[in-house]
Parts: C-alpha cells; sequence; structure tokens
C-alpha cells in the first residue's frame, strides 16, 4: 500500500495544490485538487474518504463527479463522518450551489452515493487497507484517520489542534511506521494556529512527544504556502527524520 500525494497544501495559488492524496489507486484521502488526477487515474478510484467539510479539502469533489457522469456507471462512494457528510449535502452538493449527484443516475445507478464512516472501528477500504477514523481536535466534522495494510500502521491527523485521542488510539493499535501530521502556521502565528485549531511546529513537537515512537520518519503537510518557508526552517521534531510532502510524494508503508 502506498500513499501517493496529489496535492499536500492548506491553501491554494499558482504553485500550490489544496489537499488530496491517493490511497492505493481505489481511495482518495480528500478530494481538494483531485481533477488534476488524469482520467485514467480518476476511473480507477471507487472511495473519497473525507477527512472533514473544509473547502481545502473537498473543492474537486464536485469536478470530479461531473466528469465521472460521462464516463462510468458505479457510484463513487464518499465517506467521512456523519457531520462532515451532511455539510457536504447541504451546503455543496444541494441542488443550488452544485448538482446534487445522488439524484443523477447512469444506467439506474446512482453516481455519487454517501457512506457513514464509524468512528474508532476499522473498516475496509477497497485495494488491501483500512481505516480507522478518529475524532481530532478541528470543526467540519473533522476525523484524523489510521491507516493499516498488511500490518502496518500509518497515522494520519488531517486538519487538527492540539489533540490527545488520535495518538493514544494509534498506540493501542500497534506500532505506527509513520505519521502525517498537518502543519499549517509558523511559530509567530502560533495565536493564529490555535484558535483556527491547526498546528504550527512547536505545537506539532509536543503532538508527536504525545505519540512517542522516536524512529518514525514524520511527514509534513497542509502549510500555509505564504508562510511555507518560515515553516520549513522551524520543522525540527528531535532528530526525527522529517519530510514535506508534495505532488509526487510517495510513503510507501508495506
Ligand atoms: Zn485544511
Ligand atoms: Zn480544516
Amino acid at each position: 500500500m502506498f500513499i501517493e500525494v496529489v496535492g499536500s497544501s492548506g491553501s491554494k495559488n499558482i504553485d500550490n495544490r489544496l489537499v488530496c492524496m491517493k490511497l492505493g489507486d481505489r481511495v482518495l484521502i480528500d478530494a481538494g485538487s483531485a481533477a488534476l488526477i488524469p482520467d485514467d487515474e480518476l476511473d480507477l478510484v471507487d472511495v473519497v474518504l473525507l477527512t472533514h467539510a473544509h473547502l481545502d479539502h473537498i473543492l474537486d469533489l464536485g469536478f470530479i463527479l461531473d466528469s465521472m457522469v460521462s464516463r462510468r456507471t458505479r457510484p463513487l462512494v464518499v465517506t467521512g463522518s456523519e457531520a462532515c457528510l451532511n455539510i457536504v449535502k447541504e451546503h455543496y452538493m444541494n441542488g443550488l450551489l452544485w448538482p446534487d449527484f445522488t439524484k443523477i443516475r447512469v444506467e439506474g445507478s446512482p453516481i455519487l452515493e454517501y457512506r457513514i464512516l464509524a468512528d474508532e472501528i476499522w473498516t475496509t477500504l477497497p485495494g488491501n487497507a483500512e481505516c480507522m477514523a478518529v475524532p481530532v481536535n478541528h470543526p467540519a466534522g473533522a476525523r484524523g484517520f489510521l491507516f493499516r495494510s498488511e500490518g502496518n500502521l500509518v497515522v494520519y491527523s488531517g486538519d487538527t489542534g492540539p489533540t490527545d485521542k488520535l495518538w493514544r488510539t494509534a498506540l493501542e493499535q500497534g506500532d505506527p511506521v509513520a505519521v502525517v501530521i498537518e502543519v499549517s502556521f509558523p511559530d509567530s502565528k502560533r495565536d493564529i494556529a490555535m484558535a483556527s485549531d491547526h498546528l504550527c511546529p512547536s505545537l506539532a513537537a509536543d503532538e508527536l512527544l504525545k505519540l512517542g515512537c522516536e524512529d518514525i520518519p514524520v511527514y509534513v503537510f497542509h502549510m500555509k504556502p505564504w508562510f511555507a518557508e518560515e515553516i520549513k526552517a522551524e520543522l525540527n521534531f528531535s532528530g526525527k527524520q522529517v519530510i514535506l510532502l508534495k505532488p509526487g510524494s510517495r510513503i510507501e508503508f508495506i
């Protein structure tokens, strides 16, 4: 199993793509920049796993569904917390801002199917992976995820401010081989990070201490592009290997 980055930024400009990652060939983690995935790869995707309903994570969902209407007959399953899915249904694909694709049928099958992802149980995903959703400290129905494949465990924070449950649950489930953690703001904007339920490098360092796991690599994403250089200079997690995720980055966890 692998995670391959389509976009890893916490905002969007000419050089930066919104959060979207492939988990193997058949699952997307968030869909911020999903419309940039080539059609032949998109056609393999069965499930979009949403961390939460903020725009930087769902923006291209509407556009990939728009393109899928003309190319496929099986539904795209969009899964996430109940709160997250309700926001997407009521405020995005509601027949006003964008079509309600659950009502658009191709050869009798809806093109979109919502499926609530239960918390804190393992759910099997297409392509030999499992995920466990854990509530985190962020609005819009936010969840972090544990991913497991062939016994290897990866922790994915999603968007979050300081939290405990995700790290505790990860340690209960095994020995993580990697952690993917958001760092949105530099330490000079720690107050904004706290107010918006995000992390800065010093807050992320505290979170990683909760996880322990001294030797595992730390993959960083969700930087606000205008603070990227400042954040990079501050990323030092007690000697841990730190990798900044960017489009094309790949995390192998088998
Ligand atoms: Zn975000
Ligand atoms: Zn968010």
